[in-house]
């Protein structure tokens, strides 16, 4: 597949941002006191192409928290080490239909996560990564965000300690899953190292290379580096669309129709594969967390470059 003309790409960008950057609606996660202090007018638009182009618009240098969205790529990661049966087996493939953080979803299903990118799921991913040692496993992590994104992707402190001091609740997931079995390594080690991995700062830039890795089949095509095999990167897609969009991932499908995965610090990443990625970042979320301007802003983008990966070509009778 080839992607769009850059004039085509650039055009599509730049009248999302238009048609979005005043729709004021939504509001800043506040149960993590650093994502409520950042600035909600904040709106920057990227797209990176298969074959290692860049476009952007709007605050698209502003580096914001990875969030949820690293759960992406800390999946690709353990993919890697142990494999996709065992993902599926250990975690799952399915959606929760509940949101992020819930307790209940693990009650339900025989407390087997679903989904590696719930915050169950997500902490018994992280646990999986092979590493012998705490700080083995986060140096891991980090590499592979930043082969994902070609570039010294780096911890914020500050972000990291806000929400370690406030994550008593994924703590409480973490112990759940090991009193089951489902958790794989240290529980506090796995909820610190899975807290770590949401505390790095990206831009929307960053964000958009990071998903055209995928798009590119696993290569990163800004860098050449391989980064995940292959062959995994159709199990990590079908991840994303099963759950990446939290509780409205099938409404996504039905309206947007490729993969993608947002996160509470307001980042959108969306994967158009064998195409190009599309990353948005906005602070303020809707009521199952994902940004409103941000979500608005990649749809329009997708449906205008027609991106769905459902449409069929129209046959005469
Ligand atoms: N660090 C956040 C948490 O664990 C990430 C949630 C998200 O972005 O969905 O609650």
């Amino acid at each position: 597949m080839t992607p769009p003309d850059g004039t085509r790409i650039q055009r599509a960008l730049d009248t999302a941002h238009a048609a979005h950057a005043a729709d004021w609606g939504g509001k800043n996660a506040d149960y993590i006191p650093y994502l409520a202090s950042v600035d909600p007018g904040l709106f920057g638009l990227a797209v990176a192409t298969a074959d290692g182009e860049l476009y952007e618009t709007g605050d698209s240098g502003y580096a914001f928290a990875l969030e949820s969205i690293s759960k992406v790529f800390t999946l690709a990661l353990a993919m890697e080490d142990v494999g996709p049966a065992a993902i599926r087996k250990k975690v799952g493939a399915d959606p929760t239909g509940l949101p992020f953080s819930s307790v209940m979803a693990l009650e339900l299903h025989g407390n087997k996560p679903l989904s590696p990118l719930v915050n169950a799921g997500a902490i018994a991913t992280t646990s999986l990564v092979r590493a012998s040692t705490r700080e083995e496993r986060w140096a891991r992590i980090l590499r592979t965000q930043r082969d994902f994104a070609g570039r010294d992707i780096a911890l914020s402190d500050e972000v990291d300690i806000s929400e370690q001091r406030t994550n008593a609740h994924n703590r409480a997931i973490a112990w759940l899953l090991y009193s089951a079995d489902t958790l794989y390594s240290d529980p506090m080690e796995a909820c610190e190292v899975y807290t770590r991995q949401c505390s790095t700062l990206v831009t929307v830039t960053d964000l958009a290379r990071m998903g055209a890795t995928l798009a590119a089949g696993g290569v990163n095509p800004f860098t050449g580096k391989r980064v995940v095999r292959h062959g995994n990167v159709p199990h990590i897609l079908a991840e994303m669309t099963m759950e990446g969009m939290y509780d409205t991932s099938g409404d996504w499908a039905y309206v947007v129709g490729i993969p993608a995965k947002s996160g509470v610090g307001g980042g959108v990443m969306a994967v158009s594969p064998g195409n190009l990625a599309i990353a948005a970042f906005s602070p303020p979320l809707d009521v199952v967390g994902n940004s409103v301007r941000g979500g608005k802003a990649v749809a329009q983008i997708a449906i205008d470059l027609g991106l769905s990966l459902y449409v069929t070509p129209e046959r005469r009778e």
